[in-house]
């Protein structure tokens, strides 16, 4: 039954007509406004701070397709797979793409769930393991945003950092991203330089 806030993606007309932005937000399935909210403030933000003046929008959200799950989670190169088709259906390449999802999402090991995945121009960030943790909802939306900004670098190209204090470092566990709070300086630069290129700013 298909929910009536969703649409799908052979749905090629809707994405023909929406207005043009910078940075699309899809939601994969149903995903609490609070959380998209946070979301769509948390890159507002980090733009802002580069003093970058990019425009970002909250799109319909798209229904997960269950061909691609295996076992209980989903491949993530689906998620990746649906947000370059929609680029390259508005044939706009130089835009991002980001998702987020509710249900696991795996890279490889199919047992086990990431925080999320990016690669160029697309990512997903899955809430699925912030939500098995029992703390409270300031604290998910915190999780939420970090890896959000982690996803958004992985989108225009960047790689994990070696430093494990950087936000762009490898997170295996909930509590070492709890403890990167922001991007060391290099990755600021080339992070700074990959929006200027991919932008075309
Ligand atoms: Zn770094």
């Amino acid at each position: 039954m298909r929910d009536i806030d969703s649409i799908v993606i052979t749905d090629a007309n809707f994405f023909l007509r929406e207005p043009r932005g910078d940075i699309f937000i899809f939601p994969f399935g149903k995903i609490n406004t609070k959380i998209l909210n946070h979301l769509f403030k948390t890159l507002r933000t980090f733009y802002a701070g580069l003093n970058y003046q990019i425009g970002i929008k909250v799109e319909k959200s798209l229904l997960l397709d269950e061909a691609y799950k295996t076992g209980e989670f989903y491949d993530s190169d689906y998620f990746i797979g649906v947000l370059n088709f929609i680029n390259a259906l508005r044939n706009n390449p130089e835009k991002i793409n980001i998702g987020i999802t509710e249900v696991g999402v795996f890279n490889g090991e199919i047992d086990h769930p990431r925080f999320g995945v990016g690669n160029h121009r697309g990512g997903i960030i899955s809430t699925y393991r912030f939500k098995l943790e029992k703390d409270s909802k300031e604290k998910l939306k915190e999780r939420v945003g970090k890896e959000a900004i982690k996803v958004l670098s992985f989108a225009y190209g960047l790689r994990h950092c070696q430093k494990e204090e950087c936000l762009l470092s490898y997170h295996p566990t909930v509590e070492s991203l709890d403890r990167s709070l922001r991007l060391c300086k290099g990755c600021k630069r080339e992070f700074t330089a990959a929006i200027l290129e991919y932008h075309c700013l």
